[in-house]
């Protein structure tokens, strides 16, 4: 007789994690074994680390059969895990078997200590098999999965609450920002569009992590690994909410949004888009969000085609039918761009473009910083960003996706832990994430991602927004008076937070120099936007970008250095 849910539930209560993960450990030596000829190769659960064998037997003659399961494991925490779940689902009918919420269990258990994410897509698999063998026998009754196999976590830190929030108390927050430079003078940081600075609970949690607890993800059973996995899975469930997704299973961590954009659109494109097909983009994008497309139309000799732009830098979307057609296979496009502020109408465009069949991929490398993000009331199939324009990391960027769209994407990088099984002759795939996941992962970084997350989702992203677009609009109204300067992209009603201008008499960068001199800094050139440039008929602009640690000072800051680069620069000629 085996032990009972309650029964593991009672001592589980009694025990602190430690001793918890080594009751684990003797359920599983408890668990009869299977003899070896009933190992059978057609009992294997895929998706599992070990090699995990699962039977069922049902009374055939009943609409509503009691079903005895019986499982075994070639690891003994699996059998552990395993007797967790034949206490839950063994003995009962098939139609209790598909209401029991499985999820409950685990997190009255508080499992999450002792699941990695492989180890929990393997319980998924345990768990969909056995439902599966239920279903066939319950009697015919529409039953509403509960929720799968999801685990509790760990609380996160309060830091400020939205009634707190001061920029000044922002700013102070940044290390860099306050310091004196070589020359006394305080930096006025207005490049946070290229890279964001980092807030001091950033750094102190990369530092925790290093100092700590730091080893490789996914691989140890010991306290450091075990420590790094929940951390990690604290990090991509805070990431989910943040963007509203619905699980955390629909985000990756990537290198960064570079990777992921390439990684969308060679793992989807090359299955989904072939010759003849079209692909949608706009002029306004990142070369990031261009170039891939680009190749991919030219390597699937599919077509790459635009969106015809308003004069004043905005998406023409009364011409969009021109362009989006039953061709289009993929809309893909910036949520704000990085040279002129725009804000593109991404549910919009989700809505036109599903109903002639394509899917949107948006580039939220701009846009997830500095305004809500919502990717389920949005529609959207992919959402890509840096963690580095969000007050995180470098090196580390997300990818979010449907769960269908994700299950249809191949893997463009092999190797290590995003695979199922590895025969000699082929492979099979994790399920997502871990699919999109291979090699080491940039394990510091992405927890540090988290904590940026949890920075601004205390500060509150909304008044991110509406902070920075009050100095978007004291800035632009300052500069409009400056004699001969020209700010490209739309009215600040339809922008973010940045500002790209050009001096009719003066270069972009000898202007960003003259700035760099009053440490007001500030990105000069294409910004990585070629054909944009090209339609504006500039080599190259000033860009001035705003973030949460902004002020009206910064404002005045940059107004004055530009009057004094303008005077040093004609006085000279
Ligand atoms: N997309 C946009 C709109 C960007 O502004 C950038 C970077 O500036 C990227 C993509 C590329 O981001 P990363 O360099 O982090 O890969």
């Amino acid at each position: 007789m085996l032990i009972t849910i309650e029964e593991i539930f009672d001592e589980f209560e009694e025990l602190d994690p430690r001793d918890q993960s080594q009751f684990l450990l003797e359920l599983g030596y408890d668990l009869p074994r299977f003899a070896p000829e009933e190992q059978r190769e057609s009992d294997l659960v895929h998706g599992c680390q070990s090699q995990v064998w699962l039977t069922a037997r049902a009374a055939d003659n009943d609409s509503n059969p009691v079903i005895e399961l019986r499982a075994d494991s070639d690891a003994e925490v699996v059998r552990g895990l395993i007797t967790v779940l034949l206490a839950s689902y063994s003995g009962k009918t098939a139609s209790e078997i598909l209401r029991l919420s499985i999820g409950d269990v685990f997190a009255r258990l508080r499992l999450n200590q002792y699941i990695s994410p492989q180890r929990q897509n393997g319980l998924q698999g345990m768990v969909d098999r056995i439902r599966e063998i239920a279903r066939r026998h319950a009697p015919c009754a529409a039953y509403t999965d509960p929720s799968p196999v999801q685990v509790p976590l760990r609380p996160t830190a309060v830091l400020l609450t939205a009634a707190e929030f001061d920029p000044l108390d922002v700013r102070r927050q940044f290390p860099v920002l306050n310091q004196t430079l070589d020359d006394g003078l305080t930096p006025v940081f207005l490049d946070s569009g290229a890279s964001a600075q980092k807030p001091q609970v950033v750094i102190d949690k990369e530092r925790e992590v290093e100092e700590q607890y730091y080893a490789n993800a996914y691989r140890g059973r010991y306290r450091f690994g075990a420590r790094i996995d929940e951390e990690l899975e604290n990090a991509r469930q805070k990431i989910a909410t943040f963007i509203s997704a619905e699980s955390p299973q629909q985000i990756a961590f990537t290198s960064g949004a570079t990777a992921t954009i390439n990684a969308v659109a060679f793992g989807w494109g090359r299955s989904h888009v072939g010759e003849g097909d079209e692909i949608l983009i706009t002029e306004m994008e990142h070369h990031a969000n261009f170039v891939p497309w680009q190749q991919l139309a030219l390597q699937q000799k599919a077509t790459l085609r635009f969106i015809p732009m308003t004069v004043d830098g905005r998406l023409d979307l009364n011409r969009l039918d021109e362009v989006l057609t039953k061709k289009t296979k993929v809309l893909a496009v910036c949520g704000m761009s990085n040279v002129l502020g725009t804000v593109n109408p991404v549910r919009e465009l989700a809505a036109r473009a599903h109903a002639v069949g394509a899917i949107i991929v948006v580039d939220g490398a701009q846009s997830v910083p500095h305004q809500v993000t919502d990717v389920v009331s949005d529609d959207v199939d992919f959402l890509i960003f840096s963690g580095h324009k969000l007050y995180g990391p470098t090196g580390v960027g997300i990818l979010y996706g449907k769960t269908g769209r994700l299950a249809e994407t191949e893997p463009i990088l092999f190797g290590g832990h995003m695979i199922d099984r590895v025969y000699r002759d082929h492979s099979t795939w994790a399920a997502p994430p871990a699919r999109f996941e291979a090699g080491t992962l940039p394990i510091v970084q992405a927890i540090g991602l988290g904590a940026a997350v949890d920075w601004v989702s205390e500060i509150d992203v909304t008044w991110i927004h509406e902070h920075e677009q009050q100095l978007l609009r004291s800035a632009t109204e300052q500069l409009q008076r400056i004699p001969g300067l020209t700010i490209f992209g739309p009215s600040v009603d339809h922008k973010g937070a940045i500002i790209s201008f050009r001096i009719d008499d003066v270069h972009p960068e000898d202007l960003a120099i003259m700035l760099d001199r009053r440490a007001v800094l500030t990105r000069h050139g294409h910004h990585c936007a070629m054909p944009l440039h090209e339609l504006l008929a500039v080599s190259g602009t000033t860009r001035a970008s705003f973030a949460a640690y902004n002020t009206e000072d910064d404002v005045t800051a940059l107004v004055s250095a530009i009057e004094y680069g303008l005077d040093e620069l004609r006085r000279r000629r």
